[in-house]
């Protein structure tokens, strides 16, 4: 089985990754963006990412198109350099000392390069208009998305509805609570 990263209209592009790779995928993501993330906007695009979370949503069921990321269309630029420079930071191993295994470069790197090919290729016209708003009204109120992003004090990644990525579901949600 396998996750699907597609990209709307654009063409054909899309990105299939197993599901271990998906996981590897992620973790990095969430680590370079939790570091770069300043503003509500980008912060929201990396708890986004996060909660692609195999272990607590179900293995293979993580496939999105990137059209249906909460981007915010009226600072859709900003955003999109911000992803870019999430996938370089990515590129540059950015938090991997959080991580308790080593990922194969080989696997991961040319995924993340055709990733900002996507990313790069994507406009303000292809995104789902309501993305960002149908995600934000779908989260319960405690969710951290509505409560100012907290992050988890030990691996310093954006929390999700969740908890944190990379410690115990359990655990972290006694915690959060
Ligand atoms: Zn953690």
């Amino acid at each position: 089985m396998a996750n699907l990263i597609s990209s709307g209209e654009v063409g054909d592009d899309c990105i299939q990754l197993s599901n271990g790779l998906t996981s590897v995928f992620i973790d990095v993501l969430t680590l370079s963006g939790s570091k770069l993330a300043q503003n509500d906007d980008e912060k929201r695009l990396i708890v986004w990412l996060a909660e692609k979370d195999q272990s607590a949503v179900g293995i293979g069921t993580v496939g999105f198109d990137i059209s249906e990321m909460p981007w915010n269309i009226k600072r859709f630029d900003e955003c999109k350099r911000f992803m870019m420079k999430t996938i370089e930071a990515a590129e540059n191993r950015t938090g991997w000392d959080k991580l308790d295994y080593q990922p194969s470069e080989e696997l991961l790197f040319p995924n993340l390069k055709k990733f900002a090919e996507m990313i790069g290729k994507l406009t303000v016209n292809d995104v789902y208009p309501n993305a960002l708003e149908d995600w934000r009204n779908s989260a319960e109120n405690d969710d951290p998305i509505l409560n100012g992003f907290p992050k988890c004090p030990k691996h310093e990644v954006l929390m999700t509805y969740l908890g944190c990525l990379f410690c115990a579901v359990d655990e972290t949600r006694k915690k959060y609570d």
